[in-house]
């Protein structure tokens, strides 16, 4: 295990009088203040070089912080060590025999995870484990040369779903484990739409787009701090540069970013130059929902590229341009498809929905989503066994972390080794 010192845990009495002494009187910088509701204390953080002090001030008497000070006086409290898997920190820990004080991890300030060991096992200490949050404004443009090819994996933000409906019949005492959820059940996911350059440019998905009212923000926690424009500026690339835009099918998060509106309020399409290609079946989903699946396919996210006439409907698996061609898997919906981009020897693969996340990896990992979860199964578990023999490079559209890998298999149990 690796572990850095990520901060060092002060019990105040009052916060302000405390900075009268750090910030003041040692001239101290000292960071925006954070509440952590779920210890009930308040935080302020004071940078001194890698690490921090983190100031407690107790919020309510029957917090830990509170005790603490009644019993021994305002003091050092704990310290805090910054681990990169706190569940593999805790699992070494129990068996060992160590004494924690959290079983398992919970959330900290800044949206980490963190647990407490006893300080009967460390020596009188309280030692703190920690781990990051995913930085959402972390998202780089990525390159990836495939022979003649270029592949750009770009980010249009993050955003959060309902951890059981992305997990399906996995119970959450597992999938937790993977993918932390939020005080509202949610997890984090990333939207990345890929972009090909050879000959032509193109770009597959777009991610969710700017045309949603702030209550759809709410509930799916949009961030879009960094998104869709940022990434092509950074790419060295704008909306005129693309010539296709490819859909792997038409839900909000992947079509919302095909369309904007105007000054004046009218739709338009996003790419002015761009030939959109989607599929004709779920073209023909996606104009006729039903009470399953309304909420998903936001008609202004595609119907105004029909009236532009810039809609071109393929029928079958198909090349699109040269190296890239589209292959039907079903599952998530009757038509989804996902996109195989071949060139120089070398294959990767845009799957989509099939393994949205690295934590779908394994066969039943299937998302409460899918209209078809058996064709999920199917699809997957012959595509992820092609995907291990070939060394295919498979992208992760809605991973928060990695947007690129390769599957391998050892011993029966699949993992990612990022790109
Ligand atoms: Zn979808
Ligand atoms: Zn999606």
């Amino acid at each position: 295990m690796r572990a850095v010192l990520d901060h060092i845990g002060i019990a105040v009495q009052d916060i302000e009088a405390a900075l009268a002494f750090y910030r003041d009187a040692l001239g101290l910088e000292i960071a925006l203040p954070e509440e952590v509701a779920s210890h009930r204390v308040r935080a302020r953080f004071v940078p001194v070089g890698e690490a921090k002090l983190e100031l407690l001030e107790a919020t309510s008497p029957d917090s830990a912080i509170a005790a603490f000070v009644n019993k021994r006086g305002p003091g050092l409290h704990h310290v805090t060590l910054r681990v990169e898997d706190i569940h593999a920190v805790l699992a070494h820990l129990k068996s060992r025999g160590a004494r924690l004080i959290d079983e398992s991890p919970r959330r900290g300030a800044e949206g980490a995870l963190v647990a407490f060991i006893h300080p009967a096992t460390a020596h009188g200490v309280l030692v703190e484990i920690k781990q990051a949050a995913v930085d959402a404004r972390e998202a780089p443009v990525r390159r990836f040369p495939l022979g003649e090819l270029e592949l750009i994996s770009v980010c249009d933000g993050f955003f959060r779903l309902d951890g059981g409906a992305m997990f399906g019949v996995v119970p959450k005492a597992l999938w937790e484990r993977k993918a932390p959820a939020d005080d509202r059940n949610r997890i984090a996911l990333a939207m990345r739409p890929l972009i090909v350059r050879g000959r032509r440019t193109m770009i597959i998905d777009a991610g969710v787009g700017d045309k949603e009212n702030a209550k759809f923000n709410e509930i799916y926690a949009m961030d879009r701090r960094r998104h869709l424009d940022h990434a092509l500026a950074d790419a060295g690339l704008g909306v005129d540069d693309i010539d296709i835009v490819l859909a792997t099918h038409l839900h909000f998060d992947h079509a919302g970013g095909f369309t904007v509106r105007d000054a004046a309020g009218r739709l338009r399409p996003r790419f002015p130059r761009a030939q959109y290609i989607v599929r004709r079946g779920e073209w023909h989903d996606a104009t006729h929902p039903n009470d399953r699946n309304r909420a998903s396919y936001l008609a202004d996210n595609f119907v105004p590229l029909a009236e532009a006439g810039v809609l071109q409907l393929v029928d079958d698996d198909q090349t699109i341009m040269p190296g890239v061609r589209v292959q039907r898997t079903g599952g998530h919906t009757m038509h989804h498809q996902m996109v195989i981009i071949e060139s120089g020897g070398q294959v990767a693969v845009f799957v989509a929905e099939l393994i949205p996340t690295v934590a779908h990896l394994p066969d039943p990992w299937i998302m409460g989503y899918d209209l078809f979860p058996l064709d999920t199964l199917a699809a997957k578990s012959t595509f992820v066994k092609e995907a291990i023999a070939q060394r295919m490079l498979i992208f992760f559209e809605h991973d928060p972390a990695m947007a690129a890998g390769y599957i391998e298999s050892e011993d029966g149990k699949r993992r990612v080794i990022p790109a």
